[in-house]
């Protein structure tokens, strides 16, 4: 479960500065919100494992820790997950023996104490309605419940993963066909999944009735292309048709697509921080292009925290949007400020003598000549623990930055996520323990500035309550005792 393993993570590169080792290993953490999963497949082309391949590669920052593909040559599923990225992972012998015309494929980020192959996915079962491999992104909120039941009723789980009880509860419906049991499984669960299902002459892609996480469909040379963000298919050059609907299963066979509306409406509650952070600013999400999203954050952030300065820097990558959208709003001049080394990975050896802000200076330099003697405005899009910022800000200034003003582009993180988003405990976000000037003091910035909720949902023009914030305002849009119990009682 997520909610669980994310108390786990968090070992910042500041706690492990006082072990004294000359082989002392740092983790790096970027102190951001991480998604847990990415999905996409294809239907009738007869390099559909490459083409899957491909797609999870453009999909590789929605998780990095697993990755695996499924296949179906039309007599059956064929399987292949491991840990790793994907590009180590399907290697030209791998994809050789992921043979047939229709394959799926996830990439999974997992936590600390978590990153085992058996949860890795997709999740192959062989039951009553033959061999089915399942790929879910998105966490459900009575996984733990269902689960107890089902081990109750003597079903034997074999991974930790929430996706499997959905596996469970289809090889136990009393449904006669597939599309029957999914229902059936899919009106028992709670929470959010994008699904992706494949059997030995079909693939099904499933969006739960308030559609947390994106699912879109696209064509491809005369194949049925489905996947989490739109820079899958940009990558292949496949068509963006549109998004597979909240509650909706497309039935993907020989014959085409088949739209079954399995569930009654509900209130739609798209994650809003795939517009703020998660999804790739070049994909379109929820309908919506990204990059727009978050310039118009920055634009909002401008008008509502405007300050006297001579440079918007932003906190690269993800950062970036934004400050361009606040520099163009303010009129201050951008100017890249600090460099990400795109190279790290998640943990590191520090010298004995120790380095200060080892961890954030392994990614991030900034440069000196741009910095010196300026007033600057930092843009970076969340801050959740607040110890990255931190040092960040520490190394703006000494480049020689007179002045740091941090601006945030979204509201400040109060509350876990229970939708497929590892987070840290309440706890450990800033925001819930801290005022904004407390933060601020914190942060060592001159000043603070959030985003207000009113001009996020603006941002992506948000008028009917279609965006689930509940991160900004603990407020949640479905049942969460049981797990907030767990969290503590785990945590
Ligand atoms: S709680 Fe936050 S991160 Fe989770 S689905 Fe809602 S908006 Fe997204």
């Amino acid at each position: 479960m997520v909610c669980a393993a994310a108390g786990a993570r968090g070992i910042l590169a500041e706690a492990s500065n006082s072990v004294s080792d000359v082989s002392k290993l740092i983790q790096i953490d970027d102190d951001h919100f991480h998604d847990h999963c990415g999905v996409f497949g294809i239907f009738g082309h007869p390099e559909a494992s490459k083409l899957t391949y491909l797609g999870l590669y453009a999909l590789q920052h929605r998780g990095q820790e697993s990755a695996g593909i499924a296949s179906s040559d039309g007599s059956d599923v064929h399987i292949h997950k491991s840990l790793g990225h994907v590009q180590e992972i399907f290697t030209p012998e791998v994809i050789g023996h992921l043979p047939g015309t229709a394959a799926i494929g996830h990439t999974r980020y997992s936590t600390a104490g978590d990153t085992t192959l058996i949860n890795a996915q997709p999740i192959v079962i062989d039951c009553n309605k033959g061999k089915v491999a399942l790929g879910h992104n998105g966490n459900l909120t009575n996984a733990l419940e269902l689960r107890r039941k089902l081990e109750h009723r003597g079903s034997i789980f074999q991974t930790t993963s929430d996706t499997e009880v959905i596996v469970h509860l289809v090889a136990r419906s009393a449904a006669r066909n597939l599309p029957g049991a999914l229902a059936d499984a899919l009106s028992q669960v709670e929470g959010a999944y994008s699904l992706l299902v494949l059997t030995r002459d079909e693939m099904y892609a499933i969006r739960d009735p308030r559609g947390f996480r994106p699912l879109v469909l696209g064509r491809f040379d005369g194949a049925w292309a489905v996947g989490s963000e739109t820079c899958a298919f940009d990558l292949i050059d496949a068509e963006y048709v549109r998004e597979v609907e909240p509650g909706e299963m497309l039935r993907i066979s020989r014959s085409g697509v088949e739209s079954i509306h399995f569930a009654a409406e509900k209130q739609h509650q798209h994650c809003i921080f795939e517009h703020v952070y998660f999804s790739r600013p070049d994909s379109l999400i929820f309908g919506r292009p990204v990059n727009e999203s978050r310039e118009r954050l920055g634009r909002l952030l401008a008008r509502e925290h405007p300050v006297e300065a001579d440079i918007v820097t932003p906190v690269p990558d993800s950062g970036v949007p934004a400050a361009v959208g606040y520099a163009a709003e303010s009129g201050i001049p951008f100017r890249m400020g600090l460099i990400r080394n795109h190279y790290v990975g998640r943990t590191f050896i520090e010298p004995e003598q120790a380095i200060r802000d080892f961890g954030v200076k392994l990614k991030l330099n900034p440069i000196r000549r741009m910095l010196e003697g300026q007033r600057v405005i930092l843009v970076d899009d969340s801050l959740v623990r607040g110890t990255t910022s931190r040092k960040i800000v520490r190394l703006v200034r000494d480049a020689g930055a007179t002045e740091v003003h941090v601006r945030v582009s979204c509201p400040p993180t109060i509350s876990p996520c229970y939708y497929g988003i590892d987070t840290p405990r309440r706890e450990e976000l800033i925001a819930a323990q801290h005022s904004v000037e407390e933060i601020r003091q914190f942060l060592g910035a001159d000043s603070l500035g959030y985003l207000s909720l009113d001009s996020l949902r603006a941002a992506v023009e948000d008028t009917e309550g279609n965006f689930c914030t509940a991160c900004y305002t603990g407020t949640y849009p479905t049942e969460l005792v049981q797990l907030e119990v767990e969290a503590h009682r785990e945590g």
